[in-house]
């Protein structure tokens, strides 16, 4: 049995009609402005964290932008004095040696940031499309085209600066500030069972984004009658004064122009992506997407939100610090700015920034305070162990309608064959093996086979 996508199962569950109806019903658009995340938002939110980490891996290791970027080993040759010695003595000759650049690979860590320019400059060229781009819209916004992974990510980081969004750069974004995060089509455009959460638009979405912004969907390459990508050179030759360039190949390669002079606004949200970086490969250790207790590590996590915004009303002057599955709710609700707003508001009173500058000089401290205010308030602790097997134990526990009686050593039994399973899943994932492995029902109940096909 394979591991079916958590989007997907929580997607379908609510279809039969359980407890996550709540989450996904249709709505009207004023209940909708109301709620708070859902078990299947947080999990696209993961999904595309993933998407997030293996962009930049692929970045960081690829040799194809090394050229785009004009960054090459520099092999340099330096002369030695060598004495020889020959049948009459001896003299001197001068010997060429090659040497090794060793600010070639520290040099490829540039390309990182540099990209980040590149994609800063694409989300503000697709910013101007989507706010002008006002055909189309009556009522609810539904129609958003999601932009290419690399402007993605930019949008996604400025969203998790509310105060800045709602003020970006002293302009009101109509559009964007109204529409909702639009998960669902994350989730469709990830291939979640692959190990690298290939992320792939839709032909529609591509061409939306090719018409109006002008830019190619992808930043790594260009397919034949297409308008280009980048090329080989192509950044080192944009920084030069001197101009070589078709006339075809300027409009793409003046954003190119923009990222790479000095701009404060893509500066600012290239800092931005990389503070999240920090958080995405959290999120990456923790693994939780594969988990076999991530619905109960994100319902938990939605609950526990809550509270932690009630905290903000209880203790207006206090700051208060999240635990990381909280904080993955807290991102997960900012994406959606509106939402974000009017459920804030009502449940902290007020709007609550989210201020990721912060170190943990400031953060440890109150991080203390909040889980001393959250265990008064709640009864319950804040701070827990999120690991699969702790995660899988509270889901089994809190349990309802499982096969299981109530007996604590067997429940504890069939948790653990559960991650057990879930990380052999796991790891034939990451060995790309086409086969995965049997999920053995009669090992979880601690019974040989022979016993349990008897009961
Ligand atoms: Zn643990």
């Amino acid at each position: 049995m394979q591991q079916a996508s958590i989007y997907t199962t929580v997607v379908s569950k609510q279809s039969k009609g359980d407890i996550y109806e709540s989450y996904l019903a249709v709505k009207s658009a004023q209940e909708e402005s109301r709620r708070l995340p859902s078990i299947a938002e947080c999990a696209a939110h993961l999904e595309l964290l993933q998407a997030f980490r293996h962009i930049r891996s692929e970045v960081e290791s690829s040799r194809r932008l090394d050229e785009v970027f004009g960054i090459k080993p520099e092999n340099s040759t330096v002369f030695r004095k060598r004495m020889v010695y020959e049948d009459h003595g001896s003299s001197w000759v001068r010997e060429a040696v090659k040497l090794r650049d060793d600010t070639f690979e520290k040099r490829r860590e540039e390309k990182w940031p540099l990209f980040l320019r590149l994609s800063a400059s694409r989300f503000l060229s697709w910013v101007d499309a989507i706010e002008e781009d006002t055909g189309r819209r009556n009522g609810p916004d539904q129609s958003l085209h999601i932009p290419p992974l690399d402007v993605l990510m930019v949008w996604h980081a400025l969203l998790l600066n509310p105060k800045w969004f709602r003020s970006f750069e002293k302009r009101k974004l109509e559009r964007l500030s109204t529409v909702a995060f639009p998960w669902q089509q994350i989730h469709a455009a990830i291939s979640s069972q692959n190990r690298n959460w290939p992320f792939e638009q839709s032909e529609w979405d591509r061409t939306w984004f090719q018409d109006k912004s002008g830019l190619h969907p992808d930043l790594f390459g260009r397919e034949e009658g297409e308008s280009r990508g980048l090329e080989p050179g192509d950044v080192p030759r944009i920084s030069s004064e001197q101009s070589d360039l078709d006339l075809h190949e300027l409009g793409f390669l003046e954003s190119c122009r923009v990222a790479v002079s000095k701009d404060d606004t893509i500066e600012k949200l290239v800092d931005a992506v990389k503070r999240q970086s920090a958080f995405v490969d959290k999120m990456d250790r923790q693994r939780w997407i594969r988990s076999p207790a991530i619905e109960g590590t994100l319902s938990r996590g939605i609950l526990r939100y809550e509270r932690f915004l009630k905290l903000f009303k209880l203790y207006p002057q206090t700051m208060l610090v999240p635990t990381l599955d909280i904080d993955l709710v807290w991102h997960t609700h900012q994406c959606s700015p509106a939402q974000y707003k009017s459920v804030t508001t009502e449940i902290a009173g007020r709007f609550i920034d989210h201020n990721d500058r912060l170190g943990t000089a400031t953060l440890d401290p109150a991080f203390e305070n909040t889980e001393a205010l959250y265990r008064i308030r709640y009864a319950d602790e804040y701070r827990t162990c999120n690991c699969w097997d702790c995660e899988a134990l509270r889901s089994a526990i809190t349990e309802e309608g499982s096969n299981i009686q109530s007996e604590a050593a067997s429940v504890a039994r069939h948790a653990y064959s559960k991650v057990a399973y879930y990380r052999a899943v796991e790891v034939a994932r990451q060995r790309g093996e086409e086969v995965v492995p049997i999920h053995n029902l009669a090992e979880i109940n601690g019974l040989s086979r022979t016993e349990y096909s008897e009961l």
